[in-house]
């Protein structure tokens, strides 16, 4: 593992990967494999995770593409140095922000997507001029030796690594130095990563989850929301960081909500949903027998059929959820939705905020007043009035959780200022020593008066004004004293001037007085 990490640094220290043009070239190789393999690795996802070939291209790999082409578009901007507002004591310098890389990063990914949760910050890591290990979930073997075999195939070797395996090989792993770790996967092992990453002050980007709650108001259309939510919470089975967990509503929208996602579902998934190429299973048995459990003393309103053989759950809706019992005590990553009543829009605030920030809250409402004050009254990773999941696919959004649902962001621009150090830069000049000496000792009354005028905001503008226009009455007065007798002749020429003009005009004129 050290000499892994140690060969990747060497490949840093060269200094290739800082150039533009080889960053470029670089993502340039990684769009051609994901192009070029695109059957290698749907069937990767088909293998791990039962997903249809069109479910894996839309839901991962067209996000990989896009991210690639935006990066490629955007480059030279990002990377290029911004000019840094001055003030009055560095006026004449050049102060400017060039972003840089920040080494060799580690990114440490989860199975739920396996493909996009590492490739999508590789694509920032190397647009920043990083170098970096990648290290797949083991729990999606497929994906892991899918991307064990590509990535050495197009990317630079040296400066690009995958490294596989479980707890054992991570640990040892985050024993080892890495100027940042992007870690997505659940809490727990978020802060075994932090605290790793402590050891040697490395900063970290946690891309965590928690339960996302979906509030729907009396005030909404329950056929496109319930529409909407059906989609986020069955898709991938459930098994998605910004599936909405459960649902809050006031208690007589309760039957109307479970039918019209029920009708949702068939819409779908079909009469026979065990059959549709869009229906998802559960990763392994493990998670199958955790969901089981949660399910333990509900009211199930629709679904509840499972099959262990086949890792099978089919959707599922909880009524007259307890808050106490275990299905809201955990995140569910799986396809039960809870549906906990409420009095009022208030009451979901409350509930809300006495629980850990989520990763995503959605607002279901007509009226966009009461969304925005569900966005004020609460704190979450990302908001999503009326719909859900979309915020992921917007690039221009940062991605990422608040709290226990994580810390940092990426995605598009986020991605590459994440794996950048945002670097000031002054250059000033070995001139002016007259102006630098009023903060060099002795310090006096004066040099601080001086100071204050001239880095201080709350100086006011017409005393700032007042000070320029006496140091253009000396510079001026100085010129006039340097120049006094060329000036004088000068007044002389134009007074003559101005007077030969004048009688000239006097004779010529017509007298007024005929
Ligand atoms: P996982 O089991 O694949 O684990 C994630 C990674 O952590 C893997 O690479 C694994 O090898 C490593 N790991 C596990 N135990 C470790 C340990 N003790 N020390 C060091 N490394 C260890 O995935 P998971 O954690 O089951 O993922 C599900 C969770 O991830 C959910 O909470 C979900 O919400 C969250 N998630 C978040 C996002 C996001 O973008 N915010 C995306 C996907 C999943």
């Amino acid at each position: 593992m050290q000499r892994e990490v140690q060969r990747v640094r060497a490949a840093f220290g060269s200094g290739r990967s800082r150039a533009l043009a080889f960053r470029r070239r670089q993502l340039e190789a990684l769009r051609a494999m994901v192009q070029e393999r695109e059957r290698d690795i749907l069937a990767a996802l088909a293998a791990d995770l039962s997903r249809s070939e069109l479910n894996g291209y839309s839901q991962e790999v067209i996000t990989v593409l896009m991210e690639i082409d935006l990066v490629l578009e955007r480059l030279p901007e990002w990377a290029a140095a911004k000019p840094a507002q001055k003030n009055l004591l560095t006026m004449l310098d050049e102060a400017y922000i060039q972003p840089e890389p920040l080494g060799v990063v580690l990114i440490i990914g989860a199975w739920n997507y396996p493909f996009l949760l590492i490739i999508q910050p590789l694509i920032g890591a190397i647009a920043a001029g990083n170098a970096a290990i990648v290290k797949p979930s083991e729990v999606s073997e497929n994906t892991a030796k899918v991307l064990t075999k590509l990535l050495p195939q197009y990317l630079d070797q040296d400066l690009y690594a995958v490294v596989n395996g479980g707890v054992e090989e991570t640990t040892e792993l985050l024993k080892q130095r890495f100027d940042h770790i992007l870690y997505t996967g659940n809490a727990a092992v978020g802060k075994v990563v932090m605290e790793a990453a402590a050891k040697h002050l490395t900063p970290v980007t946690l891309e965590l989850g928690g339960k996302s709650p979906c509030y729907v108001d009396r005030d909404c259309d329950l056929d496109v929301a319930c529409r909407r939510i059906a989609w986020g919470k069955y898709m991938n089975c459930g098994q998605m960081c910004i599936a909405p967990d459960y649902v809050l509503c006031e208690p007589s929208l309760q039957d109307a909500i479970v039918q019209k996602v029920k009708e949702a579902v068939k819409e779908f998934y079909g009469e026979n949903i065990k059959e549709s190429p869009d229906y998802e299973r559960i990763i392994n048995l493990r998670h199958f027998k955790r969901l089981r459990g949660l399910l333990e003393g509900q009211k199930i309103a629709f679904g509840g059929e499972m099959d262990e053989a086949t890792r099978y759950i089919a959707p599922t809706i909880l009524t007259d959820v307890d808050p106490e019992t275990k299905v809201m005590q955990e995140e569910i990553f799986g396809p039960i939705l809870p549906i906990v009543p409420v009095q009022s829009a208030e009451a979901a605030t409350r509930f809300i905020n006495e629980r850990e920030k989520p990763l995503t809250l959605y607002v279901f409402s007509r009226n966009s007043k009461l969304i925005k004050q569900m966005i004020d009254g609460t704190s979450s990773g990302g908001v999503v009035g009326n719909d859900v999941i979309m915020h992921f696919t917007l690039s221009s959004l940062p991605f990422g959780g608040v709290g226990s649902s994580g810390m940092g962001a990426y995605h598009g621009k986020y991605s590459f200022d994440t794996f950048s150090h945002q670097r000031p830069c002054l250059l000033k000049s070995l001139r002016g020593e007259s102006v630098n000496k009023l903060r060099y000792p002795p310090n006096s009354q004066s040099k601080v008066d001086w100071a204050k005028l001239l880095v201080l905001k709350r100086f006011s503008r017409g005393k700032l004004s007042l000070l320029l226009l006496a140091l253009l009455g000396v510079v001026v007065a100085v010129l006039i004293k340097k120049y006094q007798a060329v000036l004088r002749r000068k007044a002389l020429v134009i007074f003559l001037g101005i007077h030969r003009l004048l009688s000239r005009e006097q004779r010529t004129e017509p007298s007024s007085v005929c």
